[in-house]
């Protein structure tokens, strides 16, 4: 018999199940709750357990719904890209406290998937402007049409590996999430992970190998004084910070998630003399 369900796990699979009828249905959830009585044409009835057989085989539920909301933005999201966690909402916090607001600072996202970095900091930072990259051209097509639904001018899009995507350009800020669990990994065989693009999930033997390309590469594109910001695992933290210092880079930090735990490592290219707020007047 399976386990059953704690109180955390039953008010998500409440939550869920609320998500999909309301996506079945097209309204919102106070209008589910206003309607709690309302009887539900059969097709539609049909369609929800469809969904809801879906989300039991463990595809995420943004992939059902086509949507997932990150940073306070409304983004499409398919197969094609990971679905944007919360997690990574400190990532771009992180960045926004490095860029004043009317700053007008050169950013690049790498492997920006659905856009969602990218996105974010181009929505909060009007005169900012934003490469967004990815090597899966897939994964592009998904983030430009973000920016065009969501009418966000200020970011262009380049399709490449790593730093190879930049061409010669000079950035304020590099921010990535990149893919960092290592391959072999159980949890690539778990829950949502099983449906989301190998190449947005693991990168080598101690899922480090992007962090490593990425940290060596930004250097020859940060302006003096720039910054690198980059998500990793946990666990990932003193490696992640011997990397950068490795290399030279000036004021290597990791940052804490709420939990406590390493998600958000930082340096800064060596020259820090020139400030960012200076360097992107
Ligand atoms: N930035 C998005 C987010 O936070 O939701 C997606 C992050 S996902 C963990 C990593 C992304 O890196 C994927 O979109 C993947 O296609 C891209 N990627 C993987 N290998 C790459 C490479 N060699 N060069 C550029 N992008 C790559
Ligand atoms: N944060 C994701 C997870 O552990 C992994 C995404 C990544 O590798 N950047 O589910």
């Amino acid at each position: 018999m399976e386990e059953p369900l704690g109180e955390r796990e039953w008010n998500e699979a409440r939550r869920e199940a609320e998500l999909l009828l309301q996506y079945t249905l097209r309204v919102d959830r106070a209008w589910l709750f206003a309607h709690a009585d309302d009887e539900v044409a059969a097709v539609l009835a049909g369609q929800f357990r469809c969904h809801v057989s879906r989300r039991a085989e463990g595809e995420p539920i943004a992939y059902i719904t086509g949507r997932r909301e990150f940073f306070g933005l409304d983004l499409v999201v398919t197969p094609d890209v990971l679905v944007p966690r919360a997690e990574t909402e400190l990532l771009v916090e992180a960045a926004l406290e490095r860029i004043a607001h009317d700053a007008r600072a050169r950013i690049a996202d790498l492997g920006t998937g659905s856009g969602a970095i990218a996105l974010a900091l181009a929505h909060e930072r009007a005169h900012a402007r934003v490469l967004a990259t990815d090597a899966s051209a897939a994964a592009l097509a998904v983030a430009r049409a973000n920016a065009q639904r969501l009418a966000l001018g200020n970011v262009e899009f380049a399709q490449g590996e790593w730093c190879a995507a930049l061409g010669a350009g000079v950035f304020d800020l590099i921010v990535s999430n990149p893919p960092y669990i290592a391959l072999g990994d159980a949890h690539l065989e778990q829950g949502d992970l099983r449906f989301e693009p190998a190449l947005a999930l693991s990168s080598g033997a101690d899922g480090l190998d992007a962090i490593r390309i990425i940290a060596r590469d930004a250097r020859r594109h940060l302006a003096p004084g720039g910054w690198l910001l980059f998500e990793h695992g946990w666990d990932q933290g003193a490696a992640a910070r011997g990397i950068l210092a490795a290399l030279g880079y000036a004021e290597v930090a990791t940052l804490a998630d709420l939990e406590g735990r390493d998600r958000v490592s930082q340096a800064r290219h060596e020259d820090a003399r020139v400030m960012l707020e200076q360097a992107s007047q």
